[in-house]
Order: C-alpha cells, then structure tokens, then sequence
C-alpha cells in the first residue's frame, strides 16, 4: 500500500470510529511528528490527546445544557464580606464537591435576597466542572412537572429522572404553599435520594415553619426535614437582602450630607 492510500485509510478509519478531532489534527500531527523526529507512542498520545480534549469539551457542554443553571454565578462572584452569617471556609469546603461522595444535603436558608439561589447555582456550577451530573429546577417547577407526569402516566419515569443527577437544586422551597399532590412528589423525590444522592434546597422557611408548605401537615414536614436534615450542612441567613443593601449604599452616597437613617435623631 502507498503511503498516501495508508494516509487516506487512516482518515477514513477515524472518520468511521467518529473520532472528527483526531481526523482533522492529524495532517498537523504527522507533520509535528515528522519534523520533531517523534516516536510512534508520542505521536498516537498527541493526536488521542486531541480527540479526548474535544470530548471532554463536548460533555461539558452537554452537562451544562442539561443542568439548566439559571444563572451563570460561581463562588468566586459572592460577596462574603457582605452576608457574614455565612460560613465562608464551609462553602469553600462545599466548593470542593467532597458532600457530594456521601450524598450530604446542602440547605440555604433564609429571606429573600440573601444570595440563596446564587449559592446553589455556584455548587451547581462546580459540579458541572467536576464532570458530574447536574439539574436545578424550583419546587414550584417540579410540582408542576410531577404533575403533568402523573396526568400523562409517566410518574415513575419522572421519579427515575429526579434520582438519576449527581446532585440535585431545588430552589425556593416554601414560596408557595404545596398541593398535596405536589408536596407527595417532593417528598418522593427527597425520600429516593436519601443517601444516595445530594440535594441542595433554598426555602425562605425556617425548619420550624414547614408545616407551612405541606398545607400545616406537620407529618410530612417532619418526615421530609428527617430525610435532609440527617446528613447535611445548614445555611441559616438572616441577613439584609443584598440588593437593598447596595441600594441603601448607594442613595446613601447621593446624600453625602444628609442624615443616615441609622444615625440617631439631632435634637438639638
Ligand atoms: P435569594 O435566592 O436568597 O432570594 P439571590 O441569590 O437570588 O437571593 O440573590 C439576589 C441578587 O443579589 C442576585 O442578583 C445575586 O447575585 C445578588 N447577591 C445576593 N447576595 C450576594 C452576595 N453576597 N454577593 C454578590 N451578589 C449577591
Ligand atoms: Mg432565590
């Protein structure tokens, strides 16, 4: 055989076992081989190392879409100097994705504004980077599908489709009040991970107070808070929300000679 038969062969070859990157390196490739005298293992490693480096870009890529983050946040982006509740070094630890290898549930809680939903976007969006499966949806979402699901006889695919990510984001838990339906389909999804799978929650509501969402069925509460609470790591943030504190700085910088409202009443 020719050379340049062998050469279109190969081409073909990787073309065939869908390995597009190697194909379109390796003109570059055998050229680089040839004029820096490599050997045949150097040569193979360089033109795979391509082919890998574009897999893993595609799987990212695939990752992300699945997990349908609704924000692009990273840890790096929060502001702990302004919510000092938080634990900086635990989210830093959290950060690390070390919760995720003994399904440890992550919950934020606390009001509006306090940064929940960017906390658990950014460890959402370090599991992505780490390779695993990821999904965030909000409690209200959830329902909803559960829902659909259980009118178009899919309920179990459903419940397979919640057990199935590494880790799993359910945001705003609380906001509103849950049907029973709803509140059965998010106590189902909980009870299927339960040690087996992280989930992080953000709800507004206090543990105290989950009565509240599971229509004052406090049986249910309890048992779904006995599910996430028995390994895992609590947020509790009950600072100002972070958009009104930047507001108030900010008139308070248009005012530079007002009175702060914080500063006592002059009297004299
Ligand atoms: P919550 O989910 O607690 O209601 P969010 O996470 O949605 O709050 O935060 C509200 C807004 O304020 C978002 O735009 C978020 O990026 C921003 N934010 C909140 N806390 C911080 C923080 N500590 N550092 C930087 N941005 C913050
Ligand atoms: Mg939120």
């Amino acid at each position: 055989m020719s050379e340049d038969s062998v050469y279109q062969q190969l081409r073909a070859n990787l073309a065939y076992l869908r390995l597009h990157a190697a194909a379109e390196v390796l003109p570059g490739e055998l050229e680089h081989a040839a004029a820096h005298k490599l050997g045949h293992s150097a040569f193979l490693k360089r033109l795979l190392d391509a082919e890998v480096a574009a897999t893993e870009v595609r799987r990212r890529e695939s990752l992300e879409r699945f997990a349908r983050l609704p924000a692009p946040w990273r840890v790096e982006d929060f502001d702990f100097d302004a919510q000092p509740a938080i634990d900086k070094a635990m989210v830093h630890e959290l950060a690390t994705l070390r919760f995720l290898e003994d399904a440890t549930n992550v919950l934020f809680i606390g009001p509006p504004g306090v940064g929940k939903t960017m906390l658990a976007v950014a460890l959402g969006r370090a599991s992505i980077e780490a390779g695993y499966r990821t999904y965030y949806t909000t409690a209200a979402d959830l329902a909803a599908r559960c829902h659909r699901a259980a009118l178009e006889g899919r309920w179990a695919t459903t419940m397979r489709f919640f057990a199935g990510p590494r880790l799993l984001i359910v945001d705003e838990v609380g906001y509103l009040p849950l049907a029973q339906e709803a509140a059965a389909a998010l106590f189902q999804v909980i009870s299927q991970r339960y040690l087996k799978g992280s989930v992080c929650l953000t709800t507004n509501l206090g543990v105290g107070s989950w009565g509240k969402i599971f229509n004052d069925d406090p049986t249910v509460a309890a048992a779904m808070l006995d599910r996430l609470l028995h390994r895992s790591v609590v947020f509790n943030i009950n600072g100002e929300s972070y958009r009104m504190r930047q507001h108030r700085a900010r008139s308070e910088r248009l005012r530079p000679r007002g009175r702060r409202h914080d500063e006592p009443e002059d009297t004299t």
